[in-house]
């Protein structure tokens, strides 16, 4: 993608600079929202995942105090991310028998 600055009366002036800059994207959308640390809300304890991904709404166990809440209450996606980090993504789920209309 090419933008180009200034108006139409702009171009082409006599000692008119036209300043330009390109934009580029990737054509491929990722689903990668960013890192993230995975720890209790609680006490703080780092809490480790497997390899599968989780759900957000999936309900874990701190290995520590034995909290149990929602991943999404474990996560945390302020900087700097300390262990357990965790990579966060977007995705489409979409239930058996649903169709997509
Ligand atoms: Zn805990």
């Amino acid at each position: 993608v090419s933008l180009f600055g200034g108006t139409e009366s702009d171009r082409g002036g006599a000692g008119t600079t036209v300043t330009a800059h390109e934009e580029r994207r990737r054509a491929v959308a990722t689903t990668r929202l960013g890192t993230g640390t995975l720890a209790c809300r609680r006490c703080d304890a780092p809490v480790a995942l497997g390899k599968e991904p989780v759900p957000v709404t999936s309900r874990i166990v701190c290995p520590y105090c034995r909290h149990t809440a929602v991943v999404r209450d474990f996560l945390s996606l302020a900087a700097p991310t300390r262990p357990a980090r965790v990579v966060v993504r977007v995705s489409l789920a979409i239930r058996a028998g649903q169709s997509n209309r």
